[in-house]
């Protein structure tokens, strides 16, 4: 088959792709009682997406999105991208309460893996999820919701569970953002203010290398009608003159306006405009999540790795996410740092560089992100998730002959091999 994953850096093994225009379509493949599994958008960097058998990709499904004004909720096609779910919120004068740096990924691809904005009080875009309908096991069509006991093990799911057809989330009045870029922010001031800093705004990015210093800090500042004068420094980083916009993460044009532009939630919140390539695009990506408690201690053990992640880093961010209770959530019970790194396509060199960076933190118990590459095994994973027994009877459940299952699962969640 040879198709790839976005940034090309995993060929799909399964046999093939359905692009089903119904629910009922989607049904009826999985009832032939095949292997299965879905397909987002691709923008995942491992073989979690993939199937020995074959693959679903819902994107020919209309996204029929309805809006509850009573209930604060849009239920829509599961395989509607942010950006698009987004432009028809903000038509209709809503909002969600915070969205990825790219707004290119389809809901339940993202909400399989917790995809996270950031933001001390901002939860991962699954948090927001309030019901899901999901076809498992054998092509029966399931809904739950938050007021079911298994549901927090449902939305964070890796695709294990079945294939989700329609979500429903939770909504608020739109609100504007601005975004204001700042330079060079001195690890000891990052040491010493850190929850300051990352307090700053309603959602915090901080973009180093590693190696001298943070060298941007971008807050995305939530305006919601008050005046507002942004900060004459942060912690000594200066404001960053318009003319060095040019930036560490992707081509200008590629990002949604910084400046202190205010404008909709939709257009600030994510970093990438959704007309855009998002970040490099040849390039692999790696992610952990340690508890805030830790957080001055992770980066110092990451800055002391520092120069085995040069040959092959890209760029590194920083960002919050508060803690949830779902229970494959990497922020499951833990406020915390999400650590970020973007390598270079260079599946040896990034391998070598994961190494040193699990082993720096390991000590602070650090959950990698799902779709993102790390080399943690099952048995380690385990340790890192209370609830993934609870998981795994759910999987067993929903999907008693093992449809959804692929390597990744087996080997990680099941501890197989
Ligand atoms: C440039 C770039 C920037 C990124 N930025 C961020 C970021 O800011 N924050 C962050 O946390 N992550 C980020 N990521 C990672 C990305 O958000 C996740 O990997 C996300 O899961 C990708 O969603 P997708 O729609 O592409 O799903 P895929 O990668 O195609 O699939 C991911 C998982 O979702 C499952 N899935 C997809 N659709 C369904 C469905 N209908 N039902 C059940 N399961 C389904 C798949 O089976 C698979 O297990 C970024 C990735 C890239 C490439």
């Amino acid at each position: 088959m040879l198709e790839k994953n976005w940034s090309g850096t995993y060929v799909y093994g399964a046999s093939r792709i359905h692009t089903p225009r119904t629910v009922d379509e989607v049904r009826d493949i999985v009832a032939s009682g095949d292997r299965v599994r879905a397909l987002g958008t691709r923008h995942s960097f491992s073989s979690l997406a993939d199937s020995p058998g074959s693959l679903v990709d819902l994107r020919r499904i209309e996204p029929v999105p309805e809006l509850d004004r009573d209930a604060m909720t849009v239920t829509v096609s599961a395989g509607v991208r942010y950006g698009e779910l987004a432009a028809f919120l903000q038509g209709n004068g809503c909002a969600l309460h915070n969205l990825g740096s790219l707004p290119h990924i389809c809901v339940a691809g993202a909400c399989a893996t917790a995809t996270h904005g950031s933001g001390d009080r901002n939860r991962c875009l699954a948090a927001s999820v309030a019901g899901i309908e999901i076809v498992t096991g054998g092509g029966e069509l399931v809904s739950a919701s938050r007021v079911d006991s298994e549901f927090a093990g449902m939305v964070v799911a890796l695709g294990a569970l079945g294939i989700v057809t329609r979500v429903t989330l939770d909504i608020e009045p739109t609100y504007d953002v601005r975004q204001d870029s700042y330079v060079d922010l001195e690890w000891p001031a990052l040491d010493e203010h850190l929850d300051a800093v990352m307090g700053s705004a309603y959602s915090v990015s901080m973009f180093t290398d590693w190696r001298e210093r943070i060298d941007r800090v971008w807050l995305k500042t939530r305006l919601d009608g008050e005046p507002f004068e942004p900060p004459v420094d942060v912690f000594g980083a200066r404001p960053q003159p318009p003319e060095q916009w040019a930036t560490l993460i992707s081509d200008d044009p590629n990002l949604t306006p910084r400046g202190g532009s205010p404008g909709p939630w939709s257009e600030r919140l994510p970093h990438f405009r959704l007309d855009s390539t998002p970040s490099n695009g040849d390039e692999i990506q790696s992610e952990y999540f340690v508890d805030r408690r830790h957080a001055v201690e992770a980066i110092r053990a990451v800055r002391e790795v520092g120069a085995d992640l040069e040959p092959v880093l890209m760029i590194g961010e920083l960002r919050t996410v508060a803690a949830d209770t779902m229970w494959l959530s990497p922020a499951y019970g833990r406020d915390s740092l999400a650590l970020h790194f973007t390598w270079r396509n260079d599946p040896r060199e990034v391998t070598r560089a994961v190494a040193a960076l699990e082993a720096a933190l390991a000590p602070f118990d650090a959950r990698p992100h799902w779709g993102k590459v790390f080399a943690i095994q099952g048995g380690s994973l385990a340790r890192l998730y209370d609830r993934l027994d609870d998981f795994r009877a759910l999987a067993e459940r929903l999907d008693p002959s093992g449809q959804f299952r692929n390597a990744y699962v087996d080997r990680l969640v099941f501890g197989a091999g």
